[in-house]
């Protein structure tokens, strides 16, 4: 599988976010690249570093305060479903 300039990735996931200052709810893309430890399913995403390293901001409001509402492992090349 051929990856075209964005390195190898393991694993995919569709974070739903609903935002704290206008409760907007929108998803975000979370590729999770090919590094030691590197979490692929739900469950190692939620223990991970990588999750609490990510700043999700409100597409509507632009607020940096949003909460994770949902994660979604989602198949390469799978296009999110808000
Ligand atoms: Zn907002």
């Amino acid at each position: 599988m051929a990856e075209e300039g964005e390195g190898r990735i393991v694993a995919r996931f569709a974070i739903h976010i609903c935002c704290d200052s206008c409760s907007s709810t929108s998803a975000k893309r979370l590729d999770v690249p090919d590094v030691e430890d590197a979490p692929t399913t739900v469950e190692e995403l939620l223990e991970s570093a990588l999750l609490a390293r990510q700043t999700f901001c409100c597409e509507v409001c632009e607020s940096r305060i949003a909460y994770v509402t949902s994660i979604k492992r989602l198949r390469e090349k799978e296009p999110i479903h808000a």
